[in-house]
């Protein structure tokens, strides 16, 4: 059995992994660190423990960071994480993400550093209805369209494109009103429906959308899909994507490389939409994120 010794970086998050216990204990520099400085100091809140998070974790959203030097595996609870040449990375959390997050660097040398994040929970709009929920029988048209679709979906959602995208700070794809809030659900008497999976924004039929990051397109619907209407897909690459829904417009084409801030379509209300609006999902691999907090202050119409 291969043997890993955790080196404790002395700042509060930091914790052993559990699952490696310590079977050796190697001098390093850090371990030393930690003995001898008496006050231990904080690390910054942008700059969190061993891999420098930029942000506490917390449902729905994400995390960059950095990998020590000389990592050559990254795992988080279990599943392995991409990083890039320079050592940076970002990781996820669904909305119902309800564990600690264990990160572990693997060591070209053997050693292993890890950092125990606690994932903050969010508190999602809940809507309790003393009504039923009515179920609409699929009929035979969506039937028959429906595996299509989602074949084209799982398909824009395996790609794996080489893109700087998901280093960026993200920016609003359009300006308007915020129309619904992702993680938001209602109850329809005691049965919970579906929590709803993006950032919705009522910009006006036509209202230009753009690349909120730069990216690859994945998925440029050719015709409007049953439930997403004219449905986009841009991997921003490390497995984050974006999906905008109930376009009236598409601007680009399948396997367009966009910049960021680039007009890719225009909001409409193709699909199940009641009326003109942008659905803007994002995921980081299965985990669905919530881009509102990434994207900031929406700003001011024109
Ligand atoms: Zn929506």
């Amino acid at each position: 059995m291969r043997i890993f010794s955790i080196l404790l970086a002395g700042v509060m998050p930091v914790s052993c992994d559990a699952a490696a216990p310590p079977k050796a204990t190697v001098k390093s520099p850090v371990k030393a660190v930690a003995k001898s400085a008496a006050p231990v100091v904080r690390a910054a809140p942008q700059a969190i423990g061993v891999f420098r998070l930029d942000r506490a974790p917390q449902q729905g959203s994400i995390a960059r960071g950095t990998v020590p030097p000389g990592t050559i595996r990254l795992v988080m609870n279990g599943q392995d994480v991409d990083f890039a040449p320079d050592g940076k990375f970002v990781i996820g959390f669904g909305r119902d993400f309800d564990a600690t997050a264990i990160i572990v660097a693997y060591l070209g040398n053997g050693q292993s550093m890890s950092e125990r994040q606690t994932v903050a929970k969010r508190a999602w709009k809940i809507e309790s209805l003393a009504t039923v929920r009515r179920y609409s029988q699929p009929d035979a048209e969506f039937q028959a369209r429906r595996p299509g679709e989602l074949a084209q979906i799982n398909a824009a959602r395996r790609a794996n494109v080489q893109s700087d995208g998901w280093r960026q700070q993200l920016i609003w794809p359009s300006k308007g009103r915020i129309s619904g809030f992702f993680g938001s659900q209602r109850i329809y008497a005691g049965e919970p429906g579906s929590p709803h999976s993006g950032v919705d924004v009522a910009g006006g039929a036509g209202a230009p959308v753009v690349a909120p990051a730069d990216g690859v397109v994945t998925l440029a619907a050719a015709s409007p899909f049953t439930l997403e209407g004219n449905l986009l897909i841009i991997d921003h690459g490390m497995g984050l994507d974006s999906a905008f829904l109930h376009l009236s417009k598409i601007h680009v084409k399948l396997g367009d490389v966009v910049k960021q801030g680039q007009l890719i379509g225009a909001i409409g209300a193709t699909g199940r939409a009641s009326g003109p609006h942008l659905h803007w999902g994002m995921k980081w691999n299965n985990e669905r994120i919530d881009p509102q907090p990434l994207a900031g202050p929406m700003p001011a119409a024109q």
